[in-house]
């Protein structure tokens, strides 16, 4: 039996920032398989576009978890996709997931300024080309998220909430809550980390999305819920950052990296008492190709009068470019 092991390793942080999954959780996850006598192990990920999976793999300890365990790591970004029919989308998913028999999800519980919530079913983007990525983006995200709930069957789910960032995808501003979630439907738990982070799982298209395709339930009633130890745990603090900060933003299908990167540097100008000075509302995404505007952030508006280059650009540049921008208007 071929199981394969998918954690977030968004982008080359520690898992201490709060944005990619502690190994020490798939180790675990490993030995117990290993115990068991099952020794066709894979892990499987690619980081989101704009890093590289293999700097990813080294920084976030999986190259040394790999070679521990002697399990083979496979990098998502250097596969092609093979078109898979969801329902009525056609999604190009890369090869080598589709010849698993069995796969354990290792999501982060995080925020994401564009879906508000990430976890289970939103964690399997990491398992398509970035070129499918991209176009995930320009279709919306919600919708094909939840037709890639039907092409990627996930048989156990195991969420990291040691340390997750609850505004940020890539990490940075962990939360310390020191417990992990199991599962068995990718959509139940979702809803039920909705439920956590005080959203009803309307609010996350995605998830009701795929509950009507018949991915899993999205009604939390259903779930009978144990707590290991008797205790769930304390309740999430409430973290609204990311939609002050998106006020400043005009966002048409940008990708999670683009976005990602736009809105911790917005952030440091809040901090600096810079972003109130800023009068012009900021355009990113793919949306924006061939449009006319103010002000945009990275290749997709680069026929604005004024914009940053770069697919995605980094935080460090975003940052210098608007700090310029406001200090120079
Ligand atoms: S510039 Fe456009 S295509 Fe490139 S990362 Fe940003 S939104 Fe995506």
């Amino acid at each position: 039996m071929r199981i394969g092991i998918k954690p977030n390793l968004v982008a080359p942080m520690e898992a201490y920032w709060g944005g990619t999954t502690h190994p020490e959780v798939v180790a675990g996850i490993v030995e117990y398989l290993q115990e068991k006598g099952f020794s066709n192990l894979v892990i499987m990920e690619g980081s989101w576009v704009g890093d590289k999976t293999s700097e990813s793999y080294e920084v976030c300890g999986f190259k040394s978890l790999c070679e521990k365990y002697n399990v083979p790591f496979l990098d998502m970004q250097k596969e092609k996709g093979a078109p898979v029919q969801c329902g009525d989308m056609t999604l190009n998913i890369c090869k080598s997931v589709l010849d698993l028999d069995f796969l354990i999800n290792v999501p982060v519980l995080k925020g994401h300024c564009q879906t508000k919530i990430t976890c289970a079913l939103k964690n399997m983007k990491g398992l398509l080309p970035n070129s499918e990525k991209r176009r995930f983006h320009a279709l919306g995200l919600h919708d094909p998220i939840a037709h890639l709930g039907l092409a990627i069957h996930q048989d156990f789910i195991m969420v990291d909430n040691i340390c997750g960032d609850l505004d940020f995808e890539d990490g940075g501003n962990p939360v310390e809550m020191n417990r992990v979630l199991a599962a068995v439907d990718p959509v139940l738990m979702d809803a039920y980390v909705c439920d956590m982070m005080y959203y009803q799982p309307e609010e996350v298209p995605y998830i009701t999305k795929a509950a009507a395709l018949g991915v899993g339930c999205a009604d939390i009633r259903q779930a009978e819920i144990r707590a290991l130890d008797g205790n769930p745990g304390a309740p999430i603090p409430k973290s609204r950052k990311v939609v002050e900060l998106a006020d400043a933003v005009e966002e048409v299908e940008s990708c999670s990296a683009c976005y990602g990167n736009l809105i911790p540097a917005l952030d440091r100008l809040k901090q600096e008492g810079l972003l109130s000075n800023l009068t012009t509302r900021i355009s990113i995404g793919q949306g924006y190709r061939n449009q006319k505007g103010l002000l945009g952030i990275g290749h997709c508006t680069r026929s604005f009068t004024c914009h940053l280059k770069g697919c995605p650009p980094t935080e460090e540049e975003i940052y210098e470019f608007l700090k310029s921008y406001i200090t120079e208007t």
